[in-house]
């Protein structure tokens, strides 16, 4: 199973694309989360990409679809993945059509995650994460269960550095210009379903289970 996870910054993609990974037993393919990874070994692309990434800009294109590449020959994508955070332009949906062609494949479900831009601001401020992990916490609606530490490794819990409030406001308009016209490319491709983002996790989760 091929499921692509659209939604604002901050709107539960990651969460979700967790349960959903442990659910079915496929990789959680995360381009933010490949993108930090390259960051923190201060590789050549994590080089590159930590100027946009700091400034809530996207990370050109080419780059993305370089990484990605090479990720989706990866075996442990053979049985499926859920993508998280891409194609988040109208350039990368193309640019991964293409790479499913040429292996004879296709998505099978994309879902949006819908989520107010207010709701979005609040909730960002509120997230932490444990780095090494990518685990992903909210003080208010998804705290750990030490305040301040990852539930399993009890270390310590950071803020993302493009999570300040005009960094998010950055991201949203970016979200709105260049990633919402993916809607339009995959409803015509009738594999399209919506969810409602603002519910209590394990909701949103039910909801999407029902969609696939
Ligand atoms: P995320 O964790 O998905 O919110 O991604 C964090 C940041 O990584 C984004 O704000 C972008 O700077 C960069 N990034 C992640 N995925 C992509 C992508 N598909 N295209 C361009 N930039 C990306």
């Amino acid at each position: 199973m091929k499921i692509l996870l659209i939604g604002p910054p901050g709107g539960g993609k990651g969460t979700q694309a967790k349960k959903l990974s442990s659910k079915f037993n496929i990789p959680q393919v995360s381009t933010g989360d490949m993108l930090r990874d390259h960051v923190k070994k201060m590789s050549k692309l994590g080089i590159k990409a930590k100027e946009f990434m700091d400034q809530g800009e996207l990370v050109p294109d080419e780059l993305i679809l370089k990484m990605m590449k090479s990720k989706l020959s990866d075996d442990n994508c053979k049985n499926g993945y859920i993508l998280d955070g891409f194609p988040r332009t109208l350039p990368q949906a193309k640019g991964l059509d293409s790479l499913l062609d040429n292996i004879d494949s296709n998505l099978d479900k994309v879902i949006i995650i819908k989520v107010d831009d207010d709701v979005i601001i609040d909730r960002m401020g509120g997230r932490r994460v444990h780095k090494n992990s990518g685990r992903i916490y909210h003080i208010k609606y998804n705290p750990p269960k030490n305040e301040g530490l990852d539930d399993i490794t009890n270390e310590p819990l950071s803020i993302r550095s493009d999570d300040k409030k005009e960094t998010v406001k950055n991201r949203l308009k970016i979200y709105h210009d260049l990633t919402k016209p993916l809607i339009n490319f995959y409803n015509l491709k009738n594999i399209l379903f919506e969810v409602d983002g603002q519910n209590e996790i394990e909701d949103v989760f039910s909801s999407i289970i029902n969609k696939l």
